[in-house]
């Protein structure tokens, strides 16, 4: 099918009263300049996302892991949200029946403005308490970019502070994960920028397609997903979106 016709089909399902659901990965960010973890740029001094965004990691070198951290970001303040994030902002306004789960712990799409949206892996702008202090809430704010000195240090007790984002081998939030699956009873589900390899992007697509969503692939890779979707755009999200968005308006028959 050509991406054209992909576009189309897409467009004709997004009709006004729709309950549409996103779930976006670290694709969706690709093209305002954040690495994904699995493209060239995803490693940091030749180490592997999965050897530093754990917390044995942390335990054995706070500072190596904050290092890595500090550095992203700084690389993700100076990055905009793109046009997939301002084309779903968009809708989250237009679509009573709009959700937004998010793998993202960017915060680019909450620049692009949106207001509620489900983050199953945390934030890369919020900290807690490395110790769970008693004085502390579970997790704050704190967009210092860079920190002055690292590892930094908890406003409450004066220990380590660790990133407020999911690690490899933690449980996700039990709230976030209700809400994801709640999301996923929709009348369109759009997976866009995952790999659609781990947990829970992987069993939310099935699980919304098994309750009847019409289901959607954006990504310019093959996926383990793409077999098993309604549709698959085989383009990048800000430009797929960005496409189906044109079509909503009336303004563009063509996709490249
Ligand atoms: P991933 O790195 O495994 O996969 C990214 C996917 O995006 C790939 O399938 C790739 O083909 C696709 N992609 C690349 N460019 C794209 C584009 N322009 N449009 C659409 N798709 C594009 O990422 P993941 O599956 O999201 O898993 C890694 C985890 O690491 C995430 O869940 C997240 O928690 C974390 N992470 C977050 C960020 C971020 O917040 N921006 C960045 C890197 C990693
Ligand atoms: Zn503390």
């Amino acid at each position: 099918m050509s991406a054209e016709t992909a576009i189309e089909r897409l467009a004709q399902r997004l009709i006004p009263g729709a309950a549409v659901t996103v779930l976006t990965g670290s694709g969706v960010s690709a093209a305002s300049g954040v690495p994904t973890f699995r493209g060239p740029e995803g490693l940091w001094r030749h180490f592997k996302p999965e050897e530093l965004a754990t917390p044995e990691a942390f335990a054995r070198d706070p500072r190596l892991v904050w290092e890595w951290y500090d550095w992203r970001r700084q690389k993700i303040a100076a990055c905009r949200p793109n046009r997939a994030h301002e084309v779903l902002a968009l809708w989250a306004t237009r679509y009573p029946r709009f959700s937004l789960v998010t793998q993202n712990v960017d915060g680019l799409h909450e620049r692009a403005g949106v207001a509620d949206l489900v983050r199953l892996h945390g934030s890369i702008w919020e900290v807690s308490c490395w110790n769970r202090c008693k004085g502390s809430p579970e997790r704050w704010l704190d967009e210092t970019v860079p920190f002055p000195t690292l590892p930094p240090t908890c406003r409450y007790c004066g220990g380590l502070i660790r990133p407020g984002v999911v690690w490899f081998g933690e449980p996700l939030d039990g709230d976030a994960l209700a809400r994801a699956d709640r999301a996923s009873s929709c009348d369109v589900f759009i997976a866009a920028g995952t790999s659609a390899l781990v947990y829970p992007a992987a069993a939310f697509v099935p699980l919304a397609r098994a309750r009847g969503a019409f289901t959607v692939e954006v990504n310019p890779d093959d996926t383990p997903a793409s077999g098993r979707v309604d549709l698959v755009i085989r383009l990048g999200a800000e430009v797929a979106l960005d496409l189906v968005e044109a079509r909503l308006q009336g303004t563009s028959t063509a996709a490249p």
